[in-house]
């Protein structure tokens, strides 16, 4: 897909929101049709092992702390201290427990920086992009706000900080910055 720069978009969008609509349009339309596309080769990826997961959520801690996020409360259970029920805009990682009759299982839940990322194609301005190694990362000065990527990810993971003036989308990057530095990600 083409990308073009926040000002030239958002001169189109001021003329016709309708454009910005078809555009989005078309994005979907060969997203259905195009061939599967493959990973690069120097890819990189996280394992988790729900077998081995006892659930003592260190890597939430982890994260919050290599991506200079504050702690949360839980205000559905009393308030406890940085324990968030839900990826947020301050949080990029979270160990969920899923029960169904007996049998229950713990689950990690980020961005998965997808093979063929809907995030990506929905975002018109290329704000969102499948980078080296296949991270899908995101870039402030060229997201307009829009957030179609939050209705195109079929996970639910990019949020936004919707008690900022200046909002930005939140996701999982893969720590991208410890990568730079041949670090592994801190979870
Ligand atoms: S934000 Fe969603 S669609 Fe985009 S790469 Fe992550 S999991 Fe995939
Ligand atoms: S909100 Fe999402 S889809 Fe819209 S410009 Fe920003 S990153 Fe792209
Ligand atoms: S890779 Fe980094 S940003 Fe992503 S969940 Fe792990 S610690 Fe958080």
């Amino acid at each position: 897909m083409k990308k073009i720069d926040r000002r030239t978009a958002l001169k189109g969008l001021a003329a016709g929101g309708l454009a910005a609509g078809a555009a989005a349009a078309g994005s979907n339309a060969r997203a259905g049709g195009h061939e599967r596309p493959q990973p690069p080769p120097d890819a990189v990826g996280m394992l988790y092992d729900a077998t081995l997961c006892i659930g003592c959520k260190t890597c939430v801690v982890a994260c919050r702390e290599a991506n200079g996020l504050p702690p949360e409360r839980d205000t559905a259970h009393g308030g406890i201290y940085d324990a968030p029920i839900d990826l947020s805009a301050g949080t990029k990682n979270i160990i969920e427990l899923w029960r169904e009759g007996d049998e229950w299982s713990y689950v990690k839940r980020q961005c998965m920086h997808c093979l063929d990322p809907a995030c990506v194609t929905a975002c018109m301005l290329g704000a969102l992009q499948k980078r080296e190694h296949g991270i899908v990362t995101w870039e402030a000065s060229r997201c307009i706000g829009c957030r179609y990527c939050q209705i195109a990810c079929p996970f639910e993971i990019p949020k936004f900080e919707w008690d900022e003036a200046n909002p930005k989308i939140v996701k999982c990057e893969l720590c991208n910055h410890r990568l730079e530095k041949g670090q592994i990600p801190a979870c």
